[in-house]
């Protein structure tokens, strides 16, 4: 679907900024190769009225989550498993949440941070999640999960069966969402008067300060700075209550919501960088896209040269922010002779378009002697891992590392 409008705004004043090409679902390995392959435009917008960017064409949710077995599970990294304890154990300070109360997760996953918000205060936990793999999943982490889309029918559902939430979070998940302004009033009808809506999602200015290009693919439907979201949670009559930054997913924002009426500093000083960053300037997109190029043309000429004298490179991590990258800089099985993750959903499949083999890292042999990282958000902690096979690390990030090890 052709997006010829703000999500937030309505304005049909907006322009293109940035163009990937063509580009398959990131997020769907894929089981062989003889799987036929969809292509859509990978291109972003950005509203010219209120700062909005997101994706020009977006690709209806039942084909992102349904038709195949979606690949992400969150409990299977011990980053990720901390970063969603430390999450819940914010939440429950910074919110009264009593034990009667209700959470609710949307795109709950596999239900590793409902399971922290109910070790920690025993409250009730829901899930939502459209996967019916990862559902599966969840249910038998005994985690309550209802298999659905967070739509209206459901959301009304939901209240009529469990009563309204105190507290709706939704962790890189807001920014999946096909139609945000539903997303909110599903979220207004849910949430209790004194509620909560908690969330985290990556941050537009991290985006372009660290030219992450490989955090834009097609299910993330927007890219979100916080003085687009302000005006736009005003007009639900929801205001920011507390806000912060941190690393997660290579620079992420959490956001508190609520009703009570309130002007906060942090806003106010969020804003004030994201203006004098020109964060919504058509012209830092421009420098933005040339940065891209120079990291492509190095990155390729660096795999060449390992190529053609003979050595074995493979990748490691096979995120799905690492099919952007492979897929826009062409990179594919000629270059890269396999990837590893640790992931048991991925390992015997392909990467999609590049058709990359996934395997384990137990396969990492003494012919292999580089390696690409495209976790870079995670380089630390691979590194750690895989520090006694002795290969050299290819980092691929533009500037918050550097493409020496
Ligand atoms: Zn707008």
């Amino acid at each position: 679907m052709k997006i010829k409008q703000c999500q937030l705004c309505d304005s049909k004043n907006i322009t293109l900024v940035i163009d990937l090409g063509q580009h398959p679902l990131a997020d769907t390995f894929l089981k062989d190769l003889e799987q036929k392959e969809e292509y859509y435009p990978l291109q972003v917008f950005l509203c010219k009225s209120c700062g909005y960017a997101g994706l020009s064409h977006i690709v209806s949710a039942p084909v992102r989550y349904q038709k195949t077995d979606y690949s992400y599970t969150s409990s299977n990294s011990p980053i990720a498993t901390a970063h969603f304890k430390e999450m819940a154990d914010q939440a429950v300070r910074l919110v009264k949440i009593a034990p009667k109360d209700l959470v609710i997760d949307i795109g709950s996953n596999v239900g590793t941070l409902l399971k922290s918000f109910e070790q920690i205060i025993h409250c009730r936990i829901l899930g939502v999640e459209p996967s019916a793999n990862i559902a599966r999943l969840a249910r038998k982490e005994h985690v309550p999960t209802l298999q659905n889309f967070f739509s209206k029918e459901t959301v009304l559902k939901m209240v009529k069966k469990y009563g309204n939430a105190k507290v709706i979070v939704c962790t890189n998940v807001f920014n999946h969402v096909n139609n945000v302004r539903e997303c909110m009033e599903n979220i207004d009808r849910l949430l209790t008067k004194d509620g909560y809506f908690i969330f985290e999602t990556p941050y537009l200015l991290d985006l372009v300060e660290n030219i992450s290009f490989d955090t834009i693919y097609l299910e993330h439907v927007s890219y979100f700075a916080i003085k687009p979201l302000q005006k736009f949670f005003k007009r639900f009559g929801f205001y920011i209550q507390y806000l912060e930054k941190n690393d997660y997913m290579g620079g992420s924002i959490r956001v508190y919501v609520s009703r009570e009426k309130t002007d906060k500093k942090v806003v106010k000083d969020f804003i004030n960088a994201e203006n004098k960053a020109n964060l919504f300037s058509t012209k830092t997109y421009e420098s933005f896209m040339k940065e891209v190029n120079a990291l492509r043309y190095n990155l390729y000429r660096q795999l060449f040269q390992i190529k053609a004298s003979g050595k074995k490179v493979i990748a490691v991590g096979a995120a799905t922010k690492g099919n952007t990258l492979l897929n826009y800089f062409k990179i594919d099985n000629s270059l890269i002779d396999f990837i590893t993750d640790s992931s048991a959903l991925k390992i015997g499949k392909f990467t999609p378009g590049s058709h990359i083999p996934i395997k384990s890292d137990k396969d990492i042999n003494k012919d292999i002697t580089f390696a690409l990282v495209l976790s870079w958000n995670i380089v630390e902690f691979l590194k750690k891992k895989l520090g006694h096979l002795n290969l050299t690390f290819i980092v691929p990030q533009a500037k918050k590392y550097s493409n020496k090890d």
